[in-house]
């Protein structure tokens, strides 16, 4: 074997750092069969296998990070590569990838050749997948997959700050903090219900890029937080229709929807958007949907949280607004009563009865105007797309019973054991 391909290869994993080039193994033999070949024609700078080119070549790897207003292009432009070769090479990538996905921080490594000549691009499709790009006179796209490696992880530990900071402390990585965060946010305002020695156990699956070293953070597969010895846990669960969703274990989801119709056997008699005003005859706004219902009927919390204004409010007559968790607000409006309990700061859970329609303020006869809130904005409450809250039934309940005991036998002997 000559000098010159050991050269190339060990120039070759070293600019390639740590990946492994499947295919450049396989290519190894026919360079090999054709050594002679190559000797011989290795003054032929424009040949068409890319192989006897960089025979004898070494390469300078240059990271550019891709910043705010790049585009491949304009990267490529900067290079000095010539305007129709970057359509070639943008044609050839877009056949496999949509370059429009790269995102500002990422990275393309570009291989300069002692004449300063591009000679391969490369960067990352995604965390296991390297579009390598080999210019020569024909431009060749390698796909290099990289090697995957998933395990599950267990951690535990105990709140004497917040959830986030002592999650990070403990090793937790925060795109797992963030998941849990999210996971809890129906049930748990973390501003005010996290109180010290809160317990937060959760076990969450990892992909480890074998040749990069680089964690991917996936799915939670349990969590649970016990706040003064009540439990809260949900397990991983993907339901029949396909959904990954989490569940406790009786089989019901986590997500409480905001309730789309928070009284029973209302019709609606006024929808959302633009109206003319039934009493001053102005178009208006209307910023909610009224329900049609007789005086007394009971009004349900569309969600849990807490009440932050009882009593009468203007044209809205008696009035009570709930804050959510996640930026969302409901209000209700003309009602003829409250419910006993019901006052400001006061905690309510989804469906819990918070008063009873009526016609006070500006009303022409017995109805609800309901409204949703959210980051000050009003939605139309029809239309409002939260999941909703599903519980497991029959075969889909067993099974997902099975699988639950599984997730948390794995998650206590992966911390204990
Ligand atoms: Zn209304």
């Amino acid at each position: 074997m000559s000098s010159g391909y050991y050269l190339f290869i060990s120039e070759y994993s070293n600019i390639s750092d740590r990946y492994i080039f499947e295919e450049e193994i396989i290519k190894k033999e026919i360079v090999e069969d054709k050594k002679e070949i190559i000797q011989e024609k290795k003054e032929e700078v424009s040949s068409p296998n890319m192989k006897k080119n960089i025979d004898k070549e070494q390469f300078v790897k240059k990271k550019i990070e891709i910043l705010q207003g790049d585009t491949f292009v304009s990267i490529l432009k900067n290079l000095n590569i010539k305007q129709k070769k970057i359509y070639e090479i943008i044609s050839k990538i877009e056949d496999y990838f949509d370059l429009k996905k790269i995102k500002t921080g990422e990275i393309i490594n570009v291989f300069e050749n002692n004449f300063g000549e591009i000679k391969k691009i490369e960067f990352f499709k995604n965390t296991e997948t390297i579009i390598s790009v080999v210019l020569d006179k024909e431009i060749n796209l390698n796909i290099i997959k990289l090697t995957k490696n998933s395990f599950i992880e267990s951690k535990e530990y105990t709140i004497t700050e917040s959830l986030f900071s002592d999650g990070i402390k403990n090793a937790v990585s925060s795109d797992i903090l963030v998941k849990i965060i999210s996971l809890f946010s129906f049930d748990l305002d973390f501003q005010r219900d996290i109180r010290i020695d809160t317990i937060v156990s959760v076990s969450y699956e990892i992909d480890e890029i074998i040749e990069t070293g680089k964690l991917e953070y996936n799915d939670i597969k349990y969590a649970s937080i016990i706040i003064d010895g009540k439990q809260l846990e949900y397990f991983k669960f993907i339901t029949d229709d396909g959904y990954v969703d989490y569940f406790n274990r009786e089989g019901k989801n986590v997500k409480k929807s905001i309730l789309k119709t928070p009284l029973d056997g209302a019709r609606i008699s006024s929808n959302f958007g633009m109206r003319k005003h039934p009493i001053s005859g102005f178009n208006k706004m209307h910023k909610g949907v009224d329900f049609a219902a007789p005086t007394g009927t009971p009004i349900y919390a569309g969600g849990n949280g807490i009440v932050e204004y009882v009593g009468r409010n203007g044209g809205y007559g008696k009035y009570i607004r709930i804050r959510h968790n996640n930026g969302y607000k409901t209000a209700y409006a003309h009602l003829s009563n409250y419910k006993k309990g019901i006052s400001k700061g006061v905690r309510v859970n989804q469906g819990e009865v918070i008063g009873y329609v009526g016609s006070t303020g500006n009303s022409t006869g017995p109805h609800l105007h309901y409204e949703i809130i959210y980051q000050n904005k009003h939605i139309n409450p029809l239309k409002l797309k939260l999941p909703s809250g599903k519980i497991l039934e029959g075969k889909e309940l067993e099974k997902f019973k099975k699988e639950y005991k599984i997730i948390y036998a794995d998650h206590l002997s992966m911390l204990y054991e």
